[in-house]
């Protein structure tokens, strides 16, 4: 393997590297995108594995910079909101805005990676090397060693990107040379997927929401796919009652779900094949610092800040993680040692923000969305913003259908609260006064 000393390495071909590798090479940098994988685009998909997800309005805005858009929305399937399944009785439907219009977007996560392949693949400078695993990085000259078919091969790059995913052997490496602490928060539940067939050539459930099945402890989603299928992801505790170690007979498995699920049983035909053959995948918050090391080596994506899945919100952060090292380049006129720390700079109090959010959401859709006392207050949130439109508006609103700042959707929420707050206690005194004043009228009547 022969390598270009000038090149940028993007380690990872998933969302953030290939996103990446579009925008570097729009500026005219060379680009190796070296990815351990086989070409997706000509192999299968492993099973069970994230099938879809939900694409909002930060990622629909990084993809529209490079005029992907439109096609990637092609196959999309819109949700208007958050169809809620309880044990018994009708679902109910939540919608996402006020106007009831807007909506998350379920794509196949597949197809979405394909089709930024195809388009990094298409530009000028751009490389792209399958079946390279990254196994070392000499952070000092950019020296880089991977794992092949063919037995290890090694190159050298100016500067390197760590778009590898939660898991990430560039953040491995910078760690083993001491060069960065991290921790990584896993939490006591994992994930397994499984499909809803079309029914007699139809979508099973409705297929414009979000469906899911909040059962207090745990709690199972599902979103809809283009060939009408949709994919059930469960969201169980590990261990102990109702987890994933305490059920794996055929039978356990099927009494379990005609108790929790009932309405589920007869639209999976493959409910118990799946359940035991799909994995259980992890689900953690990776924090670490510093994100670059000498201007020469960056993080992004999951490699820096993996999150929990709960608010529909990684690939989402990372498509915007590109764009931010994309305006921090035009800011520093492609310098890198001083592009990276601005980057790192401006990013990371917005990844913890949405680190934070969406551990809190987990909570809200395995629990809160099902209780009365909740459906109120959403109403009330859509009532305020439909009388203060622009002035007071709600947090997923905030999240999914702008480019806010994380961090500033978390400060603005937090001020709306407190000025309510402050309303609901002036309403409240207003008719602590008008009680007393008709009492007094009455004593002296
Ligand atoms: P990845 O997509 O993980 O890509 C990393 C790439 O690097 C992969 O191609 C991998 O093969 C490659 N790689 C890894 N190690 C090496 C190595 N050593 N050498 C070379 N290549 C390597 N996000 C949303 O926005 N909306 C959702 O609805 C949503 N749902 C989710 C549901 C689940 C169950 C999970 C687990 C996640 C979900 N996410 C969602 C999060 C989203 O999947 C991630 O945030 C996103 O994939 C991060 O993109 P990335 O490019 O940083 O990492």
């Amino acid at each position: 393997m022969t390598a270009r000393r000038d090149e940028i390495a993007i380690i990872g071909a998933g969302l953030a590297g290939c996103l990446a590798a579009c925008f570097l090479a729009r500026r005219g940098h060379p680009v190796a995108l070296y990815e351990r994988r086989p070409d997706p685009r000509t192999g299968t998909a492993e099973r069970g594995r994230s099938i879809n997800l939900a694409l909002s309005e930060r990622g629909l805005d990084a993809l529209r910079r490079i005029g992907l858009d439109e096609q990637v929305m092609t196959d999309a399937l819109p949700m208007r909101g958050r169809m809620i399944h309880p044990v018994e009785g009708e679902p109910q439907f939540q919608s996402y805005s006020a106007a009831g219009d807007r909506a998350i977007n379920s794509i196949s996560r597949g197809a979405l990676n394909n089709a930024l392949l195809d388009a990094a693949a298409e530009l000028p400078g751009v490389r792209i090397v399958f079946d390279h695993r990254l196994v070392g990085l000499d952070p000092t000259d950019g020296g880089l060693t991977f794992d092949t078919p063919h037995g290890p091969v090694t190159a050298k790059a100016s500067v390197v990107l760590g778009a590898d995913g939660a898991g990430s052997a560039v953040r491995g490496q910078l760690l083993a040379h001491g060069l960065l602490s991290e921790s990584v928060d896993f939490l006591d539940y994992g994930y397994k997927e499984l499909t809803l067939p079309p029914l007699g050539g139809d979508f099973a459930l409705e297929e414009d929401a979000l469906h899911i099945w909040p059962r207090g402890t745990s709690m199972m989603i599902a979103l809809p796919n283009p060939d009408r299928s949709f994919t059930c992801t469960l969201f169980w505790p590990n261990q102990g009652a109702g987890s994933f170690a305490s059920l794996d007979r055929p039978d356990a498995i099927e009494r379990h779900f005609a108790q929790h699920y009932p309405d589920v049983i007869p639209l999976a035909p493959d409910l118990v094949d799946d359940y035991q053959h799909n994995p259980v995948g992890v689900l953690g918050t990776v924090r670490c610092t510093p994100w670059q090391v000498n201007g020469t080596v960056g993080l992004l994506g999951d490699a820096a800040h993996a999150i929990v899945p709960f608010y529909g919100q990684g690939a989402n952060c990372a498509f915007e993680d590109v764009v931010e090292l994309d305006r921090c380049l035009d800011e520093c006129a492609d310098d890198w040692a001083a592009a990276l720390p601005l980057f790192q700079r401006r990013r990371q109090e917005n990844a913890e923000a949405i680190a934070r959010m969406a551990l809190t959401n987990f909570v809200e859709m395995r629990d809160k969305v099902a209780s009365p006392v909740f459906q109120l207050g959403r109403r009330v949130e859509h009532a305020l913003e439909r009388a203060l439109p622009g002035r007071y508006v709600s947090q997923y609103e905030l999240v999914s259908f702008s480019t806010t700042p994380y961090a500033e959707v978390r400060r603005r929420v937090r001020r709306q609260h407190r000025a309510l707050g402050v309303l609901a206690g002036g309403a409240a005194l207003l008719l602590v006064g008008a009680i007393g004043a008709a009492l007094s009228r009455g004593r002296r009547a």
